[in-house]
Order: structure tokens, then C-alpha cells, then sequence
């Protein structure tokens, strides 16, 4: 269902409550190390702004825990952001309570102003409707800008948009619902999904959602060790997830509803050990050395993968295929990110770290659509409704 966006609000002198993800990595004298989350947020801020609307920017920022604490203030963000608007961001000693009524009814148009950390109030996470009541006692109206939040049923996500009049999404959560739900609604097609990746329990879903879906579902990384293992191989000492191994099982046998579409590595490179100077092999996964595990495709998997991504119109990428921190294990994660990057087609990278392996290559703006939420993208993938867009009003 289409969501109400930014550009459908009557903004001029209303006060605008802004979900933002400022939660930026800090380094330990309270740097910020990298303001992309702020830069990516620009848009909409100025938008809201240049229409004469008072923006009351929110964010939570590490995890506080309810508590304040104060290397979690959003202070560091204010002054980037102040820099980056070329206009003052006031900023508020909290997210709710009279003083901060006092600032917000103090806004001009045009104006904004940060709050403080949302999470120093266990309210936040717990989408407590007293402390979301408080929350949107500041605001007329409501935009959700964070999608790495969206899949969080939180007070300033969800709580929050029954006590105001609309809500609406912000141009970074309107691009991703424009590209990952035509990825998966209405694909130029071949639609072709690559997952990889270690935590094989969080994509069970989106595994068993993406097979109805796409034209080829390329399965690398350290998830493969298992499928491996459920298939009754030996995987030496290759990631397992034991407590997975059963709806591995599952898949594998259920496969004959959806033929060709699965398909996994057949060779893998092996490592002695889990670091820069372990020795290293190609094997075919048939052939594991019980000593040692698989920390990448082999080279056959990446001709056979890159066969399928080649005649890909949509290709879909959530995991990295290898250890790609590691040099020695990254080339399959690299040749991956490089192809895509060449193609003529629409190409979306899954946040969190693929999104980080992209980056570290100097490719994200080769690719189509960087996705900003790592666990947000998967549960869209999933197929799951993410609380924070369910929340918004209708177009
Ligand atoms: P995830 O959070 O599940 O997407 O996992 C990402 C992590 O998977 C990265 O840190 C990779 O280093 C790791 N990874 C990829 N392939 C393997 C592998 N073969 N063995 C262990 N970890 C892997």
C-alpha cells in the first residue's frame, strides 16, 4: 500500500517532528568518525525547511539503555549538522518535557532544533504510550526518515504517529520502499538474489521468500556451511549453525517446487586458520579437509554465479560471499561488488555489511540503491511488514 510522503504535507509554519538515524559511529573523544547518516538525511531536512516548516529532529544515538549517558549526547551532531545546513541547530538538554515545550514553541519558521538522545528513556524502545504521548506533544506533524530503524516498533517510530494528525515517509524511506518493494513486487526481470553472509538463523525467512520470487537464488558466504552440513557433507571446521541445521534441512527438501532456482557454491576456498596468514587451498565443497574451513566461493562458483548476475535486469545482493574483512578471503566478495557495479541492470546492495564491503571497494555509487538498514532490509526481504512504514499514514 503507498505511504503518504514528505511532499504531501502542508508544512509552512507547523512544527515537524523528524525521525532521523543520527546514530553515527563516534570515536573515544566523541568525534564523529563518519557523517553519512547525517549527509543522507539533508534532503529531507532542507525540504521541510525550505517549505517553512519548524523541524524538531530526533534520533537515538548507540544504546543508552535508558539511561543518560553522557558519551551518547547527539551535541557532536548538532554542531555537523548546524555546519552542514549552513543555519544553527539548536540543541535540547532532552527529548521531552516543559523546558523542551518551551524551545519548540520558541521555533521560527525554518528553523530546527535536535533532540536529545531518544533512548535515554526506556520509554523509547518500549513504545511507551505516556512517553510517546510526550513526544508527539511537540509536533503537529510527523516524518519517519530512518529506515535502519523501521523494523523497530518504537515509541518515536510507531508509538508516536497515533497522537498526531499525519504521518509521513521521508525521501530516504521513500526510496527504499520504491526499490526494494519493486525488487520484489514488480522486478525487470531476470530478478536474481545473491545472499551470503554468517548468521544463517536471520535469513531462514528471507531464504524461503526470495525462492518464490526470483529467478535464481545464489547462496554464498558462511551460510553455505550449513546447507553443506544438512546435505551430509564434511564442512572441517566451517561456520555451523547447529540450532539452523533442521530448517536447512527443510529447504533443501522443498526445493523441487522452485527447480534450478537454489543454487549454492561448489567450491570454496579454505583456510587453515581465521587470519591473514593462514594457508589456503580451492577445494570443491565435496572435499573439505577436516582441519580446515571455508572463508570464500572458489572460482568455478564465481563463473557459475556470475553467469546468472550477467543475464540479471534486478540483482539483489544481502551478505558478503566471503571473510571479506580479511584480504586473503575478500576476492570473491570483491569480484561480486566489481560485476555488479558493471551491469546494466538495477542492482540493490542490503545494508550493514554488504553495504560496508561495497564501500570499502569505492563502488556504492555504481550501484542502484544502497540500502541504509542492514536488519530493516532483511525483514522487508522477508517479506515482513516493518512496523514503522505500517505506521505511516496512506498516500
Ligand atoms: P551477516 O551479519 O550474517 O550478514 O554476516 C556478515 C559476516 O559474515 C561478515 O562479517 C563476514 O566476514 C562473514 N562471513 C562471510 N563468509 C563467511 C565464512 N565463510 N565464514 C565465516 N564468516 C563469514
Amino acid at each position: 500500500m503507498a505511504k503518504r510522503t514528505v511532499t504531501q504535507l502542508q508544512l509552512k509554519g507547523k512544527r515537524v517532528f523528524i525521525r532521523v538515524d543520527f546514530n553515527v559511529p563516534l570515536d573515544e573523544h566523541g568525534r564523529i568518525t563518519d557523517d553519512s547518516r547525517i549527509q543522507a538525511s539533508l534532503p529531507t531536512i532542507r525540504y521541510i525547511l525550505d517549505q517553512g516548516g519548524r523541524a524538531i529532529l530526533a534520533s537515538h544515538l548507540g544504546r543508552p539503555k535508558g539511561k543518560i549517558k553522557e558519551s551518547l549526547r547527539l551535541r557532536p551532531v548538532a554542531k555537523r549538522l548546524s555546519e552542514l545546513l549552513g543555519q544553527e541547530v539548536k540543541m535540547a538538554p532532552d527529548c521531552i518535557g516543559s523546558e523542551v515545550e518551551k524551545m519548540v514553541a520558541a521555533l521560527r519558521d525554518g528553523v530546527a532544533i535536535l533532540l536529545e538522545n531518544l533512548r535515554f528513556h526506556e520509554g523509547e524502545t518500549k513504545n511507551d504510550q505516556g512517553f510517546s504521548k510526550q513526544l508527539a506533544a511537540l509536533a503537529d506533524l510527523y516524518v519517519n526518515d530512518a529506515f535502519g530503524t523501521a523494523h523497530r516498533a518504537h515509541a518515536s517510530t510507531v508509538g508516536i504517529t497515533r497522537f498526531v494528525s499525519q504521518s509521513a515517509a521521508g525521501f530516504l524511506i521513500e526510496r527504499e520502499l520504491k526499490y526494494l518493494g519493486e525488487a520484489l513486487e514488480s522486478p525487470a526481470r531476470p530478478l536474481v538474489a545473491i545472499l551470503g553472509g554468517a548468521k544463517i538463523s536471520t535469513k531462514i525467512g528471507v531464504i524461503e521468500n526470495l525462492l518464490k520470487k526470483v529467478d535464481a537464488l545464489l547462496i554464498g558466504g558462511g551460510m553455505t556451511y550449513t546447507f553443506l552440513k544438512a546435505k551430509g557433507l564434511e564442512i572441517g571446521k566451517s561456520l555451523l549453525e547447529e540450532e539452523t541445521l533442521e530448517a536447512a534441512k527443510e529447504i533443501l527438501q522443498n526445493l523441487e517446487k522452485t527447480p534450478g532456482v537454489f543454487q549454492m557454491a561448489t567450491d570454496c576456498l579454505v583456510a587453515d586458520k581465521f587470519d591473514a596468514t593462514a594457508n589456503t587451498r580451492v577445494v570443491p565443497v565435496t572435499e573439505i579437509p577436516r582441519e580446515w574451513q571455508g572463508v570464500d566461493i572458489g572460482p568455478q562458483t564465481y563463473e557459475k554465479f556470475a553467469g546468472e548476475i550477467k543475464k540479471a535486469k534486478t540483482v539483489v545482493w544481502n551478505g558478503p560471499v566471503g571473510v571479506f574483512e580479511i584480504d586473503k578471503f575478500a576476492e570473491g566478495t570483491k569480484k561480486i561488488a566489481q560485476l555488479l557495479a558493471s551491469l546494466d541492470a538495477t542492482t540493490i546492495i542490503g545494508g550493514g555489511d554488504t553495504a560496508a564491503a561495497v564501500n570499502q571497494y569505492g563502488l556504492a555509487d555504481k550501484m542502484t540503491h544502497v540500502s541504509t538498514g542492514g536488519g530493516a532490509s532483511l525483514e522487508f526481504l522477508e517479506g515482513k511488514e516493518l512496523p514503522g512504514i505500517a505506521a505511516l499514514s496512506e498516500a
